[in-house]
């Protein structure tokens, strides 16, 4: 049997559990195998500072090549793994080649998901190739149509705004990022978008895409020059799937991040795992990081479970909004200047499960490291204190 560690999928929690595993003294054979061409990357960037020609793709990037090979990292890009046998421990590459693992990593992430319909030249976005392939289209003047108000079309819509393009939101939901922010978050968003001057439409049904325009349900037709989509996130858990490892939303894992085959582990957006008895997945950098990380260990042996605290950002504009913890049904809302405000989320017990943040810049980045810090302690708050943009949080800390 080889003793290789084998990780597919080239993404970032791939990519993180690769250094990890270095770092951590691994000095086996290992191979990151991915299918997109280049060294793995963080995606935050695509629909930021990669649309507007701020970053590029070295600036994304977990290492550069010659780092992988002084850490001898063997990294196959576009050559995606095609076929996985558990019981044999060894998997097939696209090229053919068959290799076999003495422990694996599932790290496939996902891709963005389709609309059924719709003419060539509809854009999505989760690629580096695919950002580049939108940055192409927005110029100063184009009429663009974004299907969907997640966290990628809000992104989109503020990047485009700075490039000088005319941008028109269509969102299904009653409100924007419904499924992951609080209705005040949503609203604060609402807010800013239109006073950029995004046309943004909520509950909107679609009729068609056309090449350049989108129909909706009452008939009225949008004209547009281009249209991109951001209506979710589809894993890519086929390949476990047709292994015959348990899946779900997601491939599912133990509380050691195991998969339902031996030495299998799987992490990052395609993972999903228990918290409170609940299985649910992460699409987040910090949950790639931090999943990616962990996993490396305890291929390694550590056994270790994990319970690491969720948490994601997004800047759009000038604003960021950032959140730790869980929403819980009980919210204490801190106003602060500018229009600015945290949310605090509690247990029945009034401690700490969760925050988020709404602010300019990075500046409630402090706050948000103290929430949890806060969620760490675990203890009883008051809801007063909470309210009180006087009552300094690291007070609160201190008990
Ligand atoms: P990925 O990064 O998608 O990596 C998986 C890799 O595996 C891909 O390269 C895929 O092609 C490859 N692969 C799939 N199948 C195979 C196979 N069979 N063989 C070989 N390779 C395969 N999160 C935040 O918290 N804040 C943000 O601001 C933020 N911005 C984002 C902006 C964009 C445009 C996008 C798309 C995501 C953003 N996210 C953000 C989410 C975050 O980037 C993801 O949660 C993270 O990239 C997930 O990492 P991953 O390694 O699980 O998946
Ligand atoms: P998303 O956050 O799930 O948002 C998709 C949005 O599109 C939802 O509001 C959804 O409404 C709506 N929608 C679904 N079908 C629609 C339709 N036919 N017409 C109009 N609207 C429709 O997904 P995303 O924005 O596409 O992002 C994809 C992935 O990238 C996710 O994993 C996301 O977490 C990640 N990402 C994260 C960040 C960040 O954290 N800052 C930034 C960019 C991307 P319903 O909820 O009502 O279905």
């Amino acid at each position: 049997m080889d003793d290789a560690l084998i990780i597919v999928g080239a993404g970032h929690a791939g990519g993180r559990a690769a250094l990890t595993l270095r770092e951590e003294g691994y000095s086996g054979r290992l191979i990151l195998i991915g299918d997109e061409p280049h060294l793995p990357y963080e995606r935050p960037p695509l629909s930021k500072g990669v649309l507007q020609g701020t970053a590029d793709l070295a600036g994304c990037s977990l290492c550069d090549s010659a780092r992988l090979a002084e850490l001898n990292i063997e990294h196959l890009s576009r050559n995606p793994v095609t076929l996985l046998e558990p019981l044999q421990q060894r998997l097939q590459l696209a090229d053919g080649r068959w290799l076999a693992y003495a422990g694996l990593l599932l790290a496939t992430g996902g891709r963005a998901r389709r609309l059924p319909q719709g003419p060539a030249g509809v854009l999505y976005l989760r690629t580096h190739d695919e950002a580049l392939a939108l940055r192409a289209a927005l110029r100063p003047g184009t009429r663009l149509v974004i299907v969907g108000g997640g966290f990628i079309g809000l992104e989109v819509a503020a990047s485009a705004r700075s490039l000088g393009c005319e941008v028109t939101v269509l969102e299904a939901g009653p409100r924007l990022a419904g499924r992951v922010l609080s209705p005040i978050i949503s609203e604060a968003l609402l807010n800013l978008h239109r006073r950029q001057g995004v046309e943004v439409r909520l509950n909107v049904a679609l009729a068609s895409l056309q090449a350049d325009a989108v129909v909706l349900a009452d008939g009225e037709r949008l004209p547009c020059d281009q249209v991109v989509v951001g209506i979710g996130m589809q894993p890519n858990l086929e390949l476990a799937a047709a292994a015959g490892l348990d899946v779900g939303q997601g491939i599912r894992v133990d509380a050691y991040l195991r998969t339902s085959a031996p030495s299998v582990y799987a992490a990052g957006d395609v993972c999903e795992f228990r918290r409170d008895g609940v299985y649910q997945r992460q699409e987040t950098w910090r949950n790639a990081e931090a999943q990616g990380r962990h996993a490396a260990l305890n291929l390694l042996g550590r056994e270790l479970p994990f319970e690491a605290v969720p948490g994601f950002w997004s800047d759009q504009y000038d604003w960021c909004v950032r959140t730790v913890g869980v929403i819980t049904a009980l919210m204490v809302s801190r106003p602060l200047p500018g229009g600015a405000l945290l949310l605090f989320y509690l247990d029945a017990d009034h401690r700490l499960q969760g925050a988020c943040g709404w602010a300019p810049g990075n500046s409630v980045a402090k706050d948000i490291a103290l929430c949890e810090r806060l969620i760490s302690a675990a203890i009883p708050l008051s809801e007063a204190s909470l309210a009180d943009p006087d009552c300094s949080l690291k007070h609160l800390l201190r008990g």
